[in-house]
């Protein structure tokens, strides 16, 4: 069958490779990879943000032709210009309208997500082509730390100075998410549990984006904590987070990436880095209440009274723990374990700059689904995600 294809604008071209996996490039009505956006995006490959930020630049770049500019001569108020036009309040003209209908102006996520991708393009081919030394200059400033930023204390690092974007639209900053743990909550949390588990569990769950099924579904074959586990699939200490439908507490991992277990040696799964306070927390735990009480079902977490003791612990007495360990503490609202997830999410984007922000906006914070795709992703020895990882965990060289 013959089929016509009527082209007549730039758009997204994806590639599907041989593996399944899918990248992302912006093609002319000729065929024509364009240079600029393909070498900018390449640097995304095999993350979401490369989809993304392919169906923004894609967007941009259409208003650029009709506007008549390129990067080399480009200012950051025709920028400004564009970011009024799909949606942003703006203190000027933008001229024609832009996203006419049935095309609807970005809402505040997408604005964001358009402002970071902006940003990253103009940075990067302006620097790369040696052009448009002003833009550059515009674009790359930083801003002092705020109150906010400093309190985020819990993370063990002091913040000088924090990329800003003059693209993005002024409005309700991300770190203020009303489902992250109240402000100095890991310290306050620490000193209120009574059991070396709990302790465990506060500190696992602040250090890592671990649910709260995938904790109290670890078995002890899925930790390894020594470098070079022999699994092979990450050199530093972590976790397999392995999705059972028939452990004994009912604890089942959310997602259901494969897994295995090869020669006695846990393999797949979603994989979660841990961190040296992690370990800490699970010696205290296993050499005493796990080692007394135990009861030889090889599950993590286990029950530390009444007459069950010694089996495994539900999810619903961790969560039973957190809240009454935040009363105790005189915390506000009640602690329940999805906020340390988005708080250490929080931390990784403060640490990591515009990468897992775009990647987290994007995903929609309620969905976290392309966050996980870029930090729950097996593949976790980009240099940007450890070095973000070592700040929030405090462990900055
Ligand atoms: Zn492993």
């Amino acid at each position: 069958m013959r089929s016509v294809i009527v082209l007549d604008d730039i758009r997204v071209q994806e590639i599907v490779r041989g593996d399944g996996s899918r990248s992302y490039t912006v093609v002319w009505p000729d065929l024509a990879v364009d240079q600029e956006a393909d070498s900018f995006l390449r640097q995304y490959e095999g993350s979401g943000t490369q989809r993304t930020y392919a169906y923004t630049l894609v967007d941009h770049l259409r208003w650029r032709v009709r506007e008549g500019l390129v990067t080399a001569t480009i200012s950051l108020s025709d920028l400004q210009r564009y970011m009024g036009a799909v949606g942003a309040r703006v203190p000027m003209p933008f001229g024609e309208p832009w996203r006419v209908p049935p095309k609807r102006p970005y809402g505040a996520d997408a604005l964001k997500v358009a402002a970071a991708s902006l940003k990253g393009f103009y940075l990067y081919q302006c620097v790369r082509q040696g052009v448009n030394p002003a833009l550059r200059e515009a674009l790359d400033v930083r801003r002092l730390p705020t109150q906010p930023d400093r309190d985020r204390a819990l993370l063990g690092h002091v913040v000088t100075s924090m990329p800003a974007n003059p693209l993005t639209p002024a409005g309700r900053s991300l770190r203020r998410h009303p489902k992250m743990l109240p402000d100095g909550a890991r310290p306050e949390l620490l000193n209120e549990v009574n059991t070396a588990r709990d302790a465990m569990v506060v500190t696992w769950l602040s250090d890592t984006t671990l649910r709260i099924g995938g904790l109290t579904g670890l078995h002890l074959v899925d930790l390894h904590l020594r470098d070079n586990a022999a699994c092979g699939e990450c050199r530093s200490p972590h976790a397999h987070v392995c999705h059972r439908g028939g452990n004994p507490n009912r604890a089942a991992a959310k997602k259901k990436p494969e897994w295995q277990v090869q020669d006695g040696v846990v393999i797949g799964g979603e994989i979660y880095r841990v961190s040296p306070a992690m370990i800490s927390s699970y010696f205290a735990y296993m050499t005493t209440e796990y080692t007394r009480y135990a009861t030889g079902h090889g599950m993590l977490l286990i029950q530390l009274h009444g007459p069950r003791i010694g089996e495994p612990w539900t999810a619903d007495a961790a969560r039973g723990m957190l809240r009454r360990a935040g009363r105790r503490a005189g915390l506000p609202g009640r602690i329940k374990p999805h906020q340390f997830r988005h708080s250490t999410m929080g931390g990784l984007l403060d640490a990591s700059g515009n990468d897992l922000l775009v990647a987290k906006e994007a995903g929609n914070w309620a969905s976290m689904q392309m966050v996980d795709e870029v930090y729950g992703h097996p593949d976790q020895h980009s240099p940007q995600f450890v070095a973000a990882l070592n700040t929030v965990w405090g462990e900055e060289e």
